[in-house]
């Protein structure tokens, strides 16, 4: 039996800056990742936002205690209503991808607001740049499997293989610490699975709002659906692609929907950041060869520079 009080902790007021807990590394020095490792202290306050006079934030930063596992989105989860009437999450599955994922991160910039990135280790491992970049503008991340099966459909070895590789990989992608959250493909689990991540402390997220935005819907359409869908239930956790061109070209003018309506984005964070297990981190050390160690990379800038032609 778990407490609600027990599973989200704390919330703080926030409206600009990059101080998500486990999104972001907390240090670009070698060797201090044990120390990143730690609690970090509540987000200050922040009421800037550049080029932005009226951003849409963030309202509430919410830590998540992953103890046990806990489920959120009560499509499937219904013990923990942690949101207050017209607060909203912005969750992006799939990814990262150039040009798609890299564009919704340029609206969630130019708004200052925060979402939650679950990641497939594939496209991880393949866009690691993206992924850093999301985590250096204070986002939170968390996985999504390898290779988006479907878990209910594998052998339990097998998925716990695709869950704890992704893990794997895209903390080493990050280059940092990433949250113990999880979201299965098309949301299938399985007692077994659900076992699994509450014994590793990982908590399972599913959806209040789903967007439908693989649907090959225009942006105008996909952001009146899920406006609708907002009005309807007044609150929630919204699922959204980061790999869906439509999507990326509706999110400006959704965030501008959610503020012209009164939604106040909330952003998901971790008490505590995953512990990936040395096994899979050694299974996937070969996907990952070029890959810097973690909190070792320069900036490509200090390390080619043009010192001939180009603008
Ligand atoms: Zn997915």
């Amino acid at each position: 039996m778990r407490a609600i009080q027990a599973t989200v902790v704390l919330t703080a007021a926030l409206l600009c800056g990059p101080n998500a807990l486990y999104a972001a590394p907390p240090s670009e020095e070698p060797g201090q990742q044990e120390a990143a490792m730690g609690p970090v202290p509540p987000p200050t306050e922040q009421k800037e936002c550049p080029g932005n006079p009226d951003p849409l934030g963030v309202s509430r930063v919410v830590e998540i205690d992953t103890t046990d596992g806990p489920g959120f989105g009560f499509q499937h989860y219904k013990l923990y209503d942690f949101l207050n009437p017209k607060e909203v999450v912005l969750t992006f599955d799939d990814g990262p991808l150039p040009n798609r994922t890299t564009a919704i991160l340029a609206a969630l910039d130019a708004e200052c607001t925060k979402a939650t990135f679950f990641s497939v280790g594939k496209e991880a491992a393949g866009y690691p740049e993206i992924l850093r970049q999301i985590a250096k503008s204070g986002h939170t991340i968390g996985a999504h499997t390898v290779t988006h099966k479907d878990l209910s459909k594998m052998k339990f070895e097998d998925a716990k293989d695709e869950i704890e590789k992704s893990i794997s990989i895209v903390h080493r992608a990050v280059g940092g610490p990433t949250a113990p959250f999880f979201r299965f493909p098309y949301l299938r689990a399985t007692p077994e699975t659900l076992k699994y991540l509450a014994s590793r402390n990982i908590a399972v997220f599913s959806t209040d709002i789903d967007s439908f935005d693989f649907k090959r819907w225009t942006p105008n359409k996909l952001v009146a659906h899920v406006m609708k869908l907002l009005d309807k239930r007044g609150k929630g956790i919204i699922l959204m692609h980061a790999i869906q061109p439509h999507t990326a070209k509706a999110m400006p003018d959704l965030l501008k929907e959610l503020k012209k309506n009164g939604y106040k984005i909330v952003q998901l964070t971790a008490k505590e950041p995953v512990k990936t297990l040395p096994e899979y981190d050694e299974k996937i050390a070969k996907d990952m060869q070029g890959m810097p160690d973690a909190l070792t990379d320069r900036p490509m800038k200090s390390v080619v520079r043009t010192i001939s032609g180009g603008q």
